[in-house]
């Protein structure tokens, strides 16, 4: 008789757990998940999947406009949000039963509760009581974190409520300068909200190249996003009008709608690590080595519990690694460099490497830079306003990509395909030798020849 009742236990149905729970079955190994919410976790339920939706719902005003300016006639335009959340809602349903089959296909079982660690192999799942694992993988991701002590906190809303609000607001404020903080902001804003978003720092999307964040802020003004930056939220008070959101400058915001959207924290309450005697970081996430792998011999963690790069296709490829090490005797390491990511903002940025302040710091002086800001043909036409952003960071000497940056419509889309190349360490001699694909945005990409000299090298030159 086995020692335990299952090969593998899974804490967490989302991208994470779900391929890892599939791959470690498909070798034959009895396998359990366990999920307090919805299978699909944060991506599928109240993450990526639906704010991809509501994106789209929100790129209709634009499109609109766009339609008359290449002579087409639209008379009123209407949004009706009760219709638009019960469809994402179905759609929503539908791929959320798509992981449970596919969890079933593979061969796990799948349970519903909340688990917590009571040893190092026994889990206890509410509802179904204790079982014990030879293995266990913890993958129960992150969720929005709140500060503690601002007066009037409970009036306000996260990204988890942003999808279900049963009206939409007049005016929302929104806090945060990171991926959701812009891209609730430009679904707002192209819903029709008077939307504002308010950031402490100097420019939006730390970590970002400078000229991709200046570009974003720009843009988004752009079309309407009132933006604060330098500014804190100091508290919020219900009034009869609505909620007014009182910056520690003495600035009054009113709004209907107050959301933060100011950082993700690795979600560890109340499994019971403690017990089982896994180690946090100090940002109080699960400790892990290049394998995944926790201090406890039998215990892993993928995803963002592990706050490593927390992002959906990241958390896949740390699970897909872990079973594969673990169940199919194939020692894998998901490699963490050069992964693109995309900022669903409006315009959306796509970004793979690095920025050209984190090139310099890492090679000093030696970095050549490529960009180019332009109207998109689809722009001029009509007399639009968007401008793209293309830039490419370039080491001298051995002339490698470090890093491409684009804001663009079809940024996301664009930085898939180049990041191809920049992570098999293409160099600018090699991407100039690949033929232009006429007449598109991405062309210009590949046909940027001329040097970007700082503004005051620029007079020299
Ligand atoms: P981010 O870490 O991206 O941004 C947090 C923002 O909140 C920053 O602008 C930060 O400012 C600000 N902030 C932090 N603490 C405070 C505070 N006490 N008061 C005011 N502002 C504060 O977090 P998000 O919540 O936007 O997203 C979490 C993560 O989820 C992302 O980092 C990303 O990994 C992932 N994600 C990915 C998406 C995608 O791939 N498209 C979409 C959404 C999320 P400062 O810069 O000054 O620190």
């Amino acid at each position: 008789m086995a020692e335990h009742d299952y090969d593998l236990f899974v804490i967490g149905a989302g991208s994470g757990g779900v391929r890892a729970a599939r791959v470690a079955a498909m070798s034959g190994a009895k396998v359990l998940v366990a999920e307090e919410h919805r299978v699909g976790g944060t991506c599928v339920i109240r993450g990526c999947v639906p704010k991809k939706f509501m994106v789209y719902a929100s790129e209709y005003s634009k499109h609109f406009e766009t339609a008359r300016g290449y002579g087409w006639d639209i008379g009123e335009t209407s949004f009706d949000w009760p219709r638009f959340l019960m469809a994402k809602d179905n759609e929503i349903a539908r791929l959320s039963g798509i992981y449970v089959r596919n969890l079933q296909n593979a061969g796990a079982e799948l349970v519903h509760g909340k688990a917590r660690l009571i040893d190092r192999h026994t889990v206890e799942v509410e509802g179904r009581g204790r079982v014990t694992a030879a293995k266990i993988l913890v993958a129960t991701g992150g969720r929005p974190w709140m500060p503690h002590d601002l007066p009037g906190l409970e009036y306000a809303i996260t990204s988890n409520e942003a999808f279900h609000l049963t009206e939409l607001p007049k005016r929302i404020v929104i806090v945060g300068g990171g991926y959701i903080a812009v891209e609730f902001a430009g679904i707002f804003n192209g819903l029709g909200v008077d939307t504002t978003l308010v950031h402490r720092g100097p420019n939006l999307l730390r970590g970002f190249d400078d000229d991709v964040r200046s570009h974003v802020a720009q843009q988004m003004e752009e079309r309407g996003v009132k933006i604060r930056l330098g500014a804190q939220i100091g508290s919020i008070e219900k009034t009869e009008a609505g909620l007014v959101a009182a910056c520690v400058d003495g600035h009054n915001l009113d709004a209907d709608v107050v959301m933060f959207a100011v950082g993700r924290e690795p979600y560890t309450e109340g499994l019971g690590l403690e017990a089982a005697g896994v180690e946090l970081a100090e940002t109080g996430a699960i400790k892990v080595d290049d394998y995944s792998k926790t201090n406890v011999d039998n215990i892993w963690a993928v995803g963002d519990v592990t706050n490593r790069i927390n992002l959906t296709p990241v958390a896949i490829r740390e699970g897909q690694a872990f079973a594969l090490t673990v169940f199919h005797d194939q020692p894998t390491r998901f490699d963490h460099e050069m992964v693109a990511s995309a900022v669903f903002s409006q315009p959306p940025v796509g970004s793979v490497g690095l920025s050209e302040a984190d090139a310099r710091h890492q090679y000093g002086p030696k970095i050549d830079i490529y960009m180019a800001n332009l109207r998109p043909m689809k722009e001029t036409f009509y007399g639009g306003h968007v401008r793209c952003l293309m830039k490419l960071v370039v080491e001298q000497g051995s002339e490698k990509i470090l890093g491409c940056h684009v804001v663009a419509p079809d940024a996301p889309e664009i930085i898939q395909m180049a990041a191809v190349a920049i992570k098999m360490g293409v160099t600018k001699p090699q991407w100039d030798s690949t033929c232009a694909v006429h007449p598109t945005l991405a062309e210009e990409l590949v046909t940027m020849r001329e040097k970007h000299l700082p503004p005051s090298l620029g007079q020299v030159a």
